[in-house]
């Protein structure tokens, strides 16, 4: 593509779908390259807090958002498939309506990747507390179970550690039809963020181990120190083949069990920027918020590598104090002005170090600043 005809293609104005802190980072990330935003906001509580947010509780403004944008993206991928095919036939979607679909059940998924070969935790689906008892004696407990449909940050989750616990479980699910999992003994959670732009370009974020405390996101560190490149070479292979089947465009992440043997187990995927690729907006060359918005304009992809170790942490429910935070060396601060509530995301702290030795020191010290920030554990902290 010649610089001139690059120059033409951007467009000016993105639809988001959504508008809370993704949605805001993309605006960040996006008004360097000349973008204005609109958002769509169907919660009645938006915490964009940037560019130009309509209020559509009642989804009575779409034409009026469609008239706006020149292309579609969104930050949240629970939206009707239906919504999404309907803005597909007046404006490009990135990424498509049939991502959505996938994404947002966990049986589509999971079939997915076992037609891609990208390996899962051994599972069955079920229809009842029943089903549930005989899946979890089949395939041994601990268990997990989880609602096919509207399941986040570990919500519509629950472990059972004997079969007998299947009509509690299944009453506090409270869905119709539910995934079993085996309960993976992991040395650690990762995850893949990867970019596939509109010429079908790939490019790879260097893989991130997350801490999770409850099913929420605590900690992302990358790149890994003592990670073998075949197992990133795997990760990204196994990445790239769902971006390709789904005729991609924009960021997709893949949150992965590493086991002892160092294989990798699929757990999930979203279809958007995600919290485990925050780092990369103070560690990596190209925020993966650039290269999503690049991706979906039709640019060229930026590089993925890591500048140096960092560390993402989050903050959750109450704010820290954020001029001790930002007091310590190559701390950078990013809040979502939004209102301090229990479980809420409300800012990351992105900590960049020389070593990942140094690192940990640092976020160490970023954790005793933050209410409720839980111990930091690495899977590599012994090597260091
Ligand atoms: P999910 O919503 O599927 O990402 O699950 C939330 C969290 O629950 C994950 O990040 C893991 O910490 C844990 N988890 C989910 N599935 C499993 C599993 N099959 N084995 C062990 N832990 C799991």
């Amino acid at each position: 593509m010649s610089a001139q005809s690059a120059k033409h293609m951007i467009a000016k104005n993105i639809g988001v779908l959504g508008a809370g802190q993704l949605g805001r980072m993309l605006a960040l990330a996006g008004y360097p390259l000349g973008n204005t935003f609109t958002f769509l906001d169907t919660t009645g509580n938006p915490s964009a807090g940037i560019g130009e947010v309509i209020v559509d509780p009642e989804n009575q403004h779409l034409a009026a958002f469609l008239d706006k944008v020149d292309v579609v993206t969104y930050e949240f991928e629970h939206l009707p498939v239906e919504l999404v095919k309907q803005i597909e036939q007046h404006k490009p979607v990135y990424p498509g309506s049939r991502a959505i679909a996938v994404c947002q059940n966990r049986v589509e998924e999971k079939t997915l990747f076992d037609r891609l070969g990208i390996p899962t935790p051994a599972y069955r689906v079920v229809e009842s507390a029943e089903q549930l008892a005989a899946a979890a004696a089949e395939l041994g407990c601990p268990v997990v179970a989880k609602s096919v449909t509207e399941g986040y940050d570990g919500k519509g989750q629950a472990v059972l550690k004997a079969p007998e616990q299947a009509q509690e479980a299944w009453d506090s699910i409270g869905h119709t039809q539910l995934i079993v999992e085996a309960f993976v003994d992991f040395v650690r959670e990762v995850s893949m963020i990867a970019v596939r732009g509109r010429d079908g370009e790939v490019v790879f974020y260097p893989m991130a181990e997350n801490q999770h405390v409850d099913g929420i996101l605590r900690y992302s560190v990358a790149p890994l120190p003592d990670l073998d490149d075949s197992v990133q070479q795997t990760a990204d292979g196994y990445i790239r083949a769902l971006l390709d089947e789904l005729d991609y465009v924009g960021v997709l992440a893949l949150e992965l069990f590493q086991t002892r043997d160092g294989s990798l187990l699929a757990n999930e995927m979203a279809p958007r920027v995600h919290n485990s690729g925050h780092w990369t907006m103070d560690g990596a060359v190209t925020s993966q918020f650039e290269n999503h918005l690049r991706a979906v304009q039709g640019l060229p992809l930026g590089a993925t590598n890591a500048i140096a170790p960092t560390c993402m942490v989050n903050v959750i429910g109450l704010e820290g104090d954020n001029a001790a935070l930002l007091a310590i060396a190559d701390t950078h601060l990013h809040r979502y002005d939004k209102a301090e509530r229990p479980g809420r995301k409300l800012a990351h702290v992105n900590v960049v170090a020389s070593s990942h030795a140094e690192l940990l020191e640092k976020v160490r010290a970023c954790q005793a600043l933050i209410p409720d920030a839980p111990p930091v554990e690495w899977s590599f902290e012994s090597t260091l």
